[in-house]
This record gives C-alpha cells, sequence and structure tokens, in this order.
C-alpha cells in the first residue's frame, strides 16, 4: 500500500490509474479505525477494481468545545488495518494541505442540517460537506463508501454531489455493531468498560422503538416518547435528541406511513454518542 501526504502525489497516482481505465473506490474516515470502516472498504471492493482510504481528523467539522485535540489518533495502527484490508493507497494529509489557508467557500445544505446532530453540533455539517468535497475532487473516485451510522452525514454528502455535480456514485454501507449492539465508534475508546455497557442503552432503545412501529404504532411523538424514556431508565446516559423522522428528507415524521429513521444522540459520561435505525413501517 502507497501512502502519500500530499494533494500533488494522489494526483498523480490517480491520473496513472486513469489510463490502466480501472474504476476506483474512495472511503474517507478520520483514522482510528474499527470494524465499521473496514466494512467500507470491503464494500468499496465489492464494487470497483482498488480502494484508496483517507485519514484526516477534519478541524473544519469540530465545534470550539468538541474533541478535536483528544480525537484518537494512531496512524500506524490505520495504516496497517488499511494495508490488510487490501486497500492500494493511503492519503493521509496534514491540516496545512487540506487548507493551506482558511477556506473562503462555504457549502451548506440548510435542509438536511436543520435537525438532529445540526442542531447540537453548530456548523459542523458545513465542516462535513467542504471536506468530503475537497477529497472527492483530489481523488476523483468512481464511488465513495460512507456509513449509515452517520445518516445525516451521508445525507447532506449525497444532497451536495447530486447539486453540485460531482461525478461520484455515493454508496452507504449498514451500520456495524458489536456483539451487544453497539454501533463500532471510534470515540467508543473514550469510554470506560462500565461506561461501554450504558452505552448499548442507544440499540436497546432504538430496537424498543422499532418493535413499537411493526406492533402498530402510528405516531412519530410516540416513538420519540418511547426512545427518550429507554434512555431515561438508564443511570449515566444523558439523551440529547431522540427523533423519528423521514430517511430522506429528515423531517420529523407526524404519521408513520412508510421507512422511518429513528435516531439518538446520548452523553455517557463525557462522550457523545450517536445512532439510528431504519424501519420499514407500514
Ligand atoms: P469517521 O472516521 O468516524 O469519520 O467515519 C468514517 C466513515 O466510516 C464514515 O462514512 C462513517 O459513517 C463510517 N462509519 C463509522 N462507524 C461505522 C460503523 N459502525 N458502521 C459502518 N460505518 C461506519
Amino acid at each position: 500500500m502507497l501512502v502519500v501526504t500530499t494533494v500533488a502525489a494522489v494526483q498523480e497516482r490517480r491520473d496513472e490509474l486513469a489510463r490502466t481505465g480501472k474504476r476506483l473506490a474512495f472511503v474517507p474516515t478520520m483514522g482510528a479505525l474499527h470494524e465499521g470502516h473496514l466494512a467500507l472498504v470491503r464494500r468499496g471492493r465489492e464494487l470497483t477494481d482498488e480502494v484508496w482510504a483517507s485519514v484526516f481528523v477534519n478541524p473544519t467539522q469540530f465545534g470550539p468545545s468538541e474533541d478535536l485535540a483528544s480525537y484518537p489518533r494512531d496512524l500506524e495502527r490505520d495504516r496497517a488495518l488499511l494495508e490488510g484490508g487490501g486497500v492500494a493507497l493511503l492519503f493521509a494529509p496534514s491540516t496545512k494541505e487540506i487548507y493551506p489557508r482558511p477556506s473562503a467557500t462555504v457549502i451548506d445544505v440548510p435542509e438536511l442540517t436543520a435537525g438532529l446532530c445540526g442542531v447540537h453540533r453548530p456548523g459542523h455539517f458545513r465542516g462535513v460537506a467542504l471536506v468530503a468535497a475537497k477529497l472527492l475532487n483530489i481523488v476523483r473516485p468512481h464511488v465513495a463508501v460512507f456509513g449509515a451510522k452517520d445518516w445525516q452525514q451521508a445525507a447532506v454528502i449525497r444532497r451536495m454531489v447530486e447539486d453540485l455535480a460531482v461525478p461520484v456514485q455515493i454508496e452507504v454501507h449498514p451500520t456495524v455493531r458489536e456483539e451487544a449492539g453497539l454501533a463500532r465508534s471510534s470515540r467508543n475508546a473514550y469510554l470506560s468498560p462500565e461506561e461501554r455497557r450504558t452505552a448499548t442503552v442507544l440499540s436497546r432503545a432504538l430496537s424498543e422503538a422499532a418493535h413499537a412501529v411493526r406492533r402498530g404504532e402510528r405516531q412519530g411523538a410516540a416513538l420519540e416518547r418511547i426512545l427518550a424514556a429507554h434512555v431515561g431508565r438508564e443511570p449515566g446516559a444523558r439523551l440529547q435528541y431522540a427523533a423519528a423522522v423521514d430517511p430522506d428528507t429528515l423531517q420529523p415524521v407526524t404519521t408513520v406511513e412508510g421507512p422511518v429513521l429513528l435516531a439518538l444522540a446520548v452523553h455517557v459520561g463525557f462522550t457523545r454518542l450517536i445512532d439510528n435505525l431504519l424501519t420499514e413501517g407500514i
């Protein structure tokens, strides 16, 4: 696996690959890799001839009081995991390489970011959209693979790509979970063993609400109450939001008439965790 740190080196390799006619998949990450990231790599390999990945902890998507400084970083371990996963090229740029000067351009998708995480992380999705656009322009993949765990992020990127006619196919892979249901996340590294157990409340609450839909619950507000009540019963867990939304528009669902996305953000100790579950509705 080739490891490159500059935009110029990526573009040079990309031009070489173009001459072979091979199709390229790209998996952007912030590192501290886990089985979820590796599943995206495998999906990329299924869909194309070659997979490239990036590891870049993007400062523009972190709020001033968020965990940019303490975000887990272990490039050597990430390098080994990606190489084991069959990735052909790892792009691991410095912040200066991606932002030689602060971006004067803003990419905003307000329709999709007014709710859910957007309420609690102002500016977050602008940072996500900006870095995604930039990385897609640098790498020029045929397919870019994202995870359903960050559903709102994938929705924003999908819409940005559509609106700006970025020539890439966006592929979203289902959330990879631990045995106890906890969605794999780089931020799980912050959790103590006790907090890890507490953190399973997210997937338990989502399952309970999905079960209620199957039993015939049709009120979005009632589903949100089920989620909130389940989290509320778990000492050590603090709810940030519980939502039942349309999976495409991310608008709150009043009456369930089709697929519903159940979504949660919960603090466990100092760690903020998110999870979601798509139910088919009726
Ligand atoms: P991150 O490194 O957290 O920015 O995530 C990089 C990519 O991996 C994003 O597209 C995430 O949605 C995806 N991802 C993170 N965790 C999981 C998971 N448990 N299952 C599937 N995809 C994931």
